[in-house]
């Protein structure tokens, strides 16, 4: 077992406060935007021996990772769980299934596209479902409202509505993406203007589209966020992000877990790369209601999702000792309380990393606990 010091992110977006408070050292007046837990080749975890936790993994993957994993995934973590704290929203986006990443990554190798070219699409060759679990209150857009509540809210906007009628979601989506950036704009502070005025049974949205002004002025990525779910988590709730869902993160922090990718499409929000015919050609029109996962089974529990790269879950230790099954290689953080890993006491913020070799782990103490192991491959 190996106790972690974990990079932080500082991304504009991030909070100054959360992830400061949830480590228990004083804020630097900086956004801090991500706590990463993983052995992610550009920014590992660090052990006490000042070695990287993909270092350590290197050097001995088949005890650490275990034979199935190393089998499935090759000699590297399958997952990289962070501590997301949103100030501001991020991007609008979405990401590649595993045959779209394997085919969009060699494509652009071939096309001889530095990897870390700004217009560079795909990273690496792996796909990133991600799920996020709420530590506060959670606002996120994901996946596309149902449609004919999108046309009443658009129409009430005053907004042409006839393709997104007739046609569907990917036309229109499609229809206002490609316009000139000219129209785009104009669109948007139609729909702007309009939004001052709230809709009835949608004045959150009607604010967020202010908001969304205001960091990103006429950016069409506005429009598509308008369209989407817009989806508030209490603490222990979580979203599944598959791929093709297309999302975004408003505020909030929440500790969220991911496949070993790096690969980001992007829709507006964001002055990043946009390209947006790939972006179509992996997105999930389906509309209809967000999925909330909740979890409620003691004392661990476990966020189901179809992903094999990773299984998130939640343990609340109330005094009595607990013992995790072995599942391969973990990462354990403690985001509330004091609570004893094999005996090591770990403060509210520490993180451990757990070898597939160790079997099974007691946990004791009070607190609660996130787990993060690789999915049922
Ligand atoms: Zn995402």
């Amino acid at each position: 077992m190996e106790l972690l010091d974990n990079p932080i992110q500082r991304y504009a977006w991030g909070s100054p406060t959360a992830i400061p408070t949830l480590l228990g050292k004083p804020p630097d007046g900086t956004p801090q935007a991500e706590l990463w837990l993983g052995a992610h080749p550009s920014a590992p975890s660090r052990l006490r021996s000042g070695a990287s936790l993909e270092e350590l993994i290197a050097e001995a993957p088949q005890r650490l990772l275990g034979d199935a994993s190393l089998a499935r995934f090759g000699p590297r973590l399958p997952f990289l769980l962070k501590v997301l704290a949103a100030g501001q929203p991020l991007s609008l986006q979405a990401h590649p299934s595993l045959a779209q990443a394997r085919a969009g990554f060699a494509r652009e190798e071939a096309a001889g596209v530095p990897r870390d070219a700004p217009h560079r699409n795909y990273k690496d060759a792996n796909h990133k479902p991600e799920i996020l679990c709420a530590l506060t209150q959670f606002h996120a857009l994901c996946g596309f409202r149902q449609r004919s509540e999108s046309v009443r809210l658009f129409a009430a906007l005053g907004l042409e509505t006839t393709v997104l009628m007739d046609q569907g979601l990917r036309a229109y989506f499609e229809q206002v993406m490609t316009l000139p950036k000219e129209a785009q704009g104009a669109l948007v502070d139609r729909l702007v203007e309009a939004a001052r005025k709230p809709v009835k049974g949608f004045e959150a949205e009607c604010q967020l589209a202010a908001r969304l002004h205001a960091l990103y002025p006429r950016d069409v990525g506005i429009i598509g966020a308008l369209l989407l779910n817009l989806v508030t988590l209490q603490p222990g709730e979580a979203l599944f992000l598959d791929a093709g869902n297309l999302h975004a993160y408003l505020e909030g922090t929440g500790v969220e877990l991911m496949a070993n990718s790096d690969n980001v499409l992007r829709g507006g929000l964001t002055p990043k790369h946009v390209d947006v015919k790939e972006l179509l050609s992996v997105l999930n029109f389906a509309d209809g209601p967000a999925e909330v996962l909740r979890q409620s089974a003691q004392p661990e529990a476990v966020y189901r999702t179809p992903a094999p790269d990773f299984r998130l879950s939640r343990v609340a230790v109330a005094g009595k000792p607990i013992t995790l099954p072995s599942r391969g290689a973990q990462v354990l953080l403690v985001v509330e309380g004091e609570v004893a890993v094999k005996g090591m006491k770990l403060r509210c913020g520490s993180s451990v990393f757990i070898g597939a070799d160790e079997g099974a782990v007691a946990v004791s103490g009070t607190g609660t606990v996130f787990r993060a192991t690789p999915g049922n491959a």
